[in-house]
């Protein structure tokens, strides 16, 4: 059967096409335009996809978007959010910037990213579903219903529940995975986190043997204000029992709590830590599939950074023509994104160890909003 589909090799393949495999391509293509006709996107669905989540980018991600040529604000609808409101028992540390995040709607970031690869020359493929991954010494073939792929290189872009992260189980075996569960609905645009550009994250579920937070973000989805809120549990100690989310959810005092709201929705998020697996030969992770925040699940910024390390790694293993990529991880740990995902691996582990005993949350907090008056906000960001 497999005989009678196209056969067609390619120096590097990527799967997926969210913000961490469109970020490597156009990395690829910003270090050396010829990269265009030397690589191959596939993404198993067609942008405008659907995508659950709370589509919050940070400065990480913005100063990615920046350094990709971007001019911000990118021309799709976007909330800026100036203050980020972090409480517990009703005490908040407000941390402020101008702006702090962006909040997208994450179909149209998505789109938005895909359209500017294509743009620039960039093969995407649309609804090619990769079916199965065979890795050889000197090429990987990836197959999926309308061709076989051979390639030099292989991009695992493909998200939490993707199929490259699976090559990487044997030596995982407790992979770090997170759950949330996440609800749109339409709001009115003079709701206060409209007007005071205000996004909330609410940690009291600590209390409540939560590893993780309640979030509330203003949203514009096909323009029309949106509030997006939900859930969050990290799972950084998983000897614990697991909490009832929709329950927190519900008990969580909410004020856009809305009875006839759509269902809620779940998904998984694999996490980062400094024990995770990031490549094998031939074979390189980015986004989710290498690792997202564990203190926020915050991945949208990563997966756009891991873009940038992943483009340089690839373009020296071309040079050096040694593909076993072991410098990947050191190259990654010496990433202004390795720090960051090491701080908040970090800080995950003792906030969401240690953050059940009331004692310890009340005083981060007093210590935190204490803290918080020393630091002035970070400056403008470039248009
Ligand atoms: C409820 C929720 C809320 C979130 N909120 C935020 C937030 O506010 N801010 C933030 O920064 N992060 C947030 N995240 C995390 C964020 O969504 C992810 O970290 C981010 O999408 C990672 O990007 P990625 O490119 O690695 O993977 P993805 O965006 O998941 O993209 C992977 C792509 O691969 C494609 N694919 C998968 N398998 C195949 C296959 N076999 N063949 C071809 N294509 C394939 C998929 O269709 C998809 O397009 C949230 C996550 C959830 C679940």
């Amino acid at each position: 059967m497999r005989s009678s589909i196209p056969e067609i090799s390619t120096d590097v393949l990527i799967i997926g096409s969210g913000p961490a495999g469109l970020s490597t391509a156009l990395h690829l293509k910003r270090l050396d335009p010829t990269w265009t006709k030397r690589m191959i996107i596939l993404e198993k669905e067609s942008h405008p996809r659907p995508k659950l989540c709370g589509g919050g980018v940070t400065r990480l991600g913005l100063n990615t978007l920046l350094g990709l040529g971007f001019r911000l604000p990118l021309p799709i609808p976007a909330v800026a959010v100036n203050d980020i409101a972090l409480s517990y028992q009703g005490k908040t540390i407000h941390v402020k910037g101008d702006p702090q995040i962006m909040i997208f709607y994450r179909p149209h970031l998505d789109h938005f990213l895909a359209q500017q690869a294509l743009q620039q020359g960039i093969r995407l493929f649309e609804n090619e579903k990769v079916n199965q991954i065979i890795i050889d010494q000197n090429e990987i073939h990836v197959f999926t219903a309308q061709a076989c792929y051979h390639t030099q290189v292989l991009i695992g872009a493909d998200g939490s529940n993707g199929l490259t992260r699976r090559f990487f189980r044997p030596s995982q075996s407790h992979p770090r995975i997170a759950r949330t569960l996440e609800i749109l609905q339409p709001s009115p645009d003079n709701d206060l986190m409209f007007i005071q550009q205000r996004a909330e994250f609410d940690f009291t579920s600590l209390s409540q043997h939560n590893q993780g937070y309640i979030w509330h973000f203003p949203t514009l989805v096909e323009e029309q204000p949106h509030i997006n809120y939900g859930i969050y549990d990290s799972r950084t100690n998983p000897h614990t029992p697991l909490p009832h989310l929709a329950e927190l959810l519900k008990q969580a005092n909410n004020p856009h709590a809305n009875p006839d709201s759509p269902q809620l929705h779940g998904y998984p998020i694999h996490c980062f830590s400094p024990f995770n697996k990031f490549a094998m030969e031939r074979l390189l992770l980015v986004g989710d599939a290498a690792g997202a925040d564990p203190l926020f699940g915050e991945g949208i910024a990563p997966a756009l950074a891991y873009g940038a390390v992943a483009a340089k790694t690839i373009v020296s293993a071309f040079q050096t023509q040694d593909f076993s990529f072991r410098t990947y991880r050191q190259n990654l740990a010496n990433s202004y994104l390795g720090r960051y995902l090491l701080i908040r691996w970090f800080t995950a582990q003792i906030v969401y160890r240690l953050g059940k005993f009331n004692w310890f949350s009340r005083t981060l907090w007093t210590i935190g909003k204490g803290l918080g008056a020393f630091f002035p906000p970070p400056p403008h960001l470039p248009k």
